[in-house]
């Protein structure tokens, strides 16, 4: 029998036409997939067309729009595939994993960079590979599925604005390519009979980059007005010793924020406790750390976790329990 999957559009690129203010979304799910008729062989399509956006207007509502439209008809579907724009795409196929855990069924997003009207598009290839690993057997959880690659949502990162080959898996294997339309898949994603739902997230949490230089009046101005604030420090980590950082850190910690220390640099992760700019951080068990974990997961764990723990404790136990293989490298 074939399976039956829940195509939801949300806009971006993909479903994107020529106006004269730019590119923007405009196409439904249902022309979308008029583009791609021989998923018709493959399975039953249904379409539901949730939001319009270009994906630089989408965020924690959506994200939880998102899932509920994949509760809401889990029981009906065997997989479900979401076009998306590529910009904010890595931060949804995050929020969804945590959102939606351990699903047995797989739930694909993807998009394109060029609009699926045009000539010269990844659009088609995109979006059938993803109907494609929405029917293979051992597909479970949230990937993006892109130029070839499928990737667990919790580790992707855009990494090109403007080549087909946008995305990459950070600091782990891609699960599973598509080469010519078949899925070779390597890695078979942890799930449960049943999925985990939650309807909650946290919005105040921030994010700041350092720069050389940076004064410490940014930090104590993000501490000042989010739950949880992400550092994105130098290579393997650290904070300036002169400018009263480690003070301020450390002190916003111990008063009950959440701050989360991690790098600018793409891969391979932080390790605090190596330089004398991060080892004092490391030692500081109020002073969380992302290790392997992407910024975009690190966000949207954030945002999910916080409504759930009642204590810097479980904030912490929470943070480094591993979701999906967000994170390896676990502390003792
Ligand atoms: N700005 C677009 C979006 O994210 C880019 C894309 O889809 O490629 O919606």
């Amino acid at each position: 029998m074939k399976k039956r999957i829940l195509f939801i559009g949300t806009g971006g690129t993909i479903a994107s036409e020529l106006s004269q203010g730019g590119l923007l979304p405009g196409l439904g799910a249902d022309a979308l997939l008029s583009y791609v008729p021989d998923v018709a062989e493959l399975c039953e399509v249904e379409c539901l067309q949730l939001y319009e956006l270009d994906s630089t207007d989408i965020g924690p509502r959506h994200w939880l729009g998102m899932a509920r439209a994949v509760e809401d008809n889990y029981g009906r579907f065997d997989g479900f595939v979401i076009s998306h724009g590529t910009d904010t795409m890595a931060y949804t196929a995050a929020a969804l994993s945590y959102l939606v855990r351990f699903s047995p069924k797989p739930i694909v997003l993807t998009g394109a960079q060029k609009p699926i009207g045009f000539d010269a598009t990844d659009s088609r290839t995109n979006l059938r590979d993803s109907f494609e690993c929405a029917c293979t057997r051992d597909m479970h959880g949230v990937a993006i599925v892109f130029n070839g690659r499928v990737i667990l949502g919790t580790r992707a990162c855009k990494t090109h604005t403007k080549s087909f080959d946008a995305f990459a898996s950070i600091n782990y294997p891609n699960i599973a390519d598509v080469r010519d339309g078949r899925v070779i898949q390597y890695i078979v994603p942890e799930f449960l009979p049943n999925p985990l739902f939650s309807r909650e997230l946290e919005t105040r949490v921030g994010l700041v980059k350092l720069i050389p230089g940076a004064g410490a009046e940014q930090l104590e101005f993000m501490l000042g007005r989010c739950r949880a604030l992400i550092i994105e420090s130098f290579g393997v980590g650290g904070l300036p010793h002169s400018r009263g950082m480690h003070e301020l850190v450390s002190a916003a910690a111990r008063a009950g924020k959440t701050v989360v220390m991690t790098t600018q640099v793409q891969n391979e992760g932080s390790d605090l406790a190596v330089y004398a700019t991060g080892r004092p951080l490391a030692e500081d068990s109020a002073v969380l750390e992302a290790y392997d974990m992407t910024t975009e997961s690190a966000v949207a764990k954030l945002m999910w976790l916080l409504p759930r723990a009642c204590s810097p404790e479980e904030v912490r136990e929470l943070f480094y329990a591993p979701v999906s293989h967000d994170i390896l490298t676990i502390p003792q």
